[in-house]
């Protein structure tokens, strides 16, 4: 079984730098394929509020019979929670879906500037009462731009242990990315694949035919020897093997340089914009 590294983040705790994401998959899919994520070998699962799967990731991590502090499990609060109260029945309400009385870590999911008058400072606030109980090991944001993040610097008194933003070979995101190398703050990158559209661009399946690894492999390596923790989502058990699969090679510095030169810049972006981004499920 491949040995997944660790990253040490800025409270102390260990997270896993490859873990298993669950964004799209249907709740009723959710128990197995985590299930069988965990027996691939995954300890790590990233989940949210918005995803509607949190109750069957609990489920398949109780059913697996691991105990509770080897599996680290992320979860987010949900757009329309960012005042101080709901954001408490929220969490509340996460904490009672995954049937946990802990969660490894907690993100506030989006910033969306343009709502609650712009304010995610108290948002920001009340994550830290829940690090504070003990009911989220570790805190951290999802999509924050620099100037989020410089604003939590400006009026708060703790550093986001992460900060989760889209990172792929057509969006590399660098800036966000130095910002939280210089201040501390661990980069996890979503969409790791760009949902599967890197995996026909010539110069990684070039790479991937010279490696002798899949173009997914090439892709997520090149992800972990940047440093960003990444946690790729399928439900076919013989992909989500594949994705784990990272550790018995090593791209060299020439390959990593050519992959990061596909950046499209924000053209690149297969997600939202956070600057602009305003959905609140109904
Ligand atoms: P991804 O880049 O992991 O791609 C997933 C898709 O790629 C799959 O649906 C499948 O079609 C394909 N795929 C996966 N492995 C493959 C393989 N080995 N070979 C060929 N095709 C393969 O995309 P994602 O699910 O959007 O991102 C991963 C995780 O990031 C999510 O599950 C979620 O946990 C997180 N995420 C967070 C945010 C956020 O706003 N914080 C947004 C999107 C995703």
């Amino acid at each position: 079984m491949s040995t997944v590294p660790s990253i040490t983040l800025n409270d102390g705790n260990i997270i896993p730098q490859l873990g298993f994401g669950v964004y799209q998959i249907k709740p009723e899919e959710t128990a197995e394929a985590v299930s069988t994520a965990l027996e691939i070998g995954y300890r790590h699962i990233d989940t949210a509020e918005m995803y509607g799967n949190e109750k069957e990731v609990g489920e398949a991590v109780r059913a697996s019979g691991l105990d509770r502090g080897d599996v680290f499990v992320t979860s987010k609060l949900n757009n329309g929670f960012h005042e101080p109260q709901d954001a408490r029945e929220a969490f509340d309400k996460t904490l009672s879906e995954l049937g946990f009385d802990y969660v490894d870590l907690f993100l506030i999911h989006w910033p969306l500037p343009t709502l609650y008058d712009g304010d995610f400072v108290s948002t920001w606030k009340t994550l830290e009462e829940f690090r504070r109980g003990g009911r989220a090991r570790s805190i951290g944001v999802s999509n924050f731009q620099i100037e989020h993040l410089e604003r939590l610097a400006a009026e708060t008194d703790t550093v986001p242990a992460v900060n989760q933003i889209e990172v792929h070979p057509y969006f590399v995101n660098d800036a966000v990315r130095r910002y939280g190398e210089e201040h501390g703050i661990a980069t996890e990158a979503w969409s790791p694949i760009a949902q599967g559209k890197v995996l026909d661009e010539p110069t990684i399946t070039q790479i991937a035919d010279k490696v002798g690894k899949k173009p997914a492999q090439v892709v997520l390596r090149w992800h972990i020897e940047r440093g960003d923790i990444v946690f790729p989502k399928s439900v076919t058990p013989s992909r989500m093997k594949e994705n784990f699969e990272l550790f018995d090679f090593e791209l060299d510095p020439t390959d990593i340089g050519t992959i990061t030169a596909l950046d499209q810049g924000a053209d690149g972006r297969i997600g939202p914009n956070p600057d602009t981004f305003a959905y609140v499920p109904g």
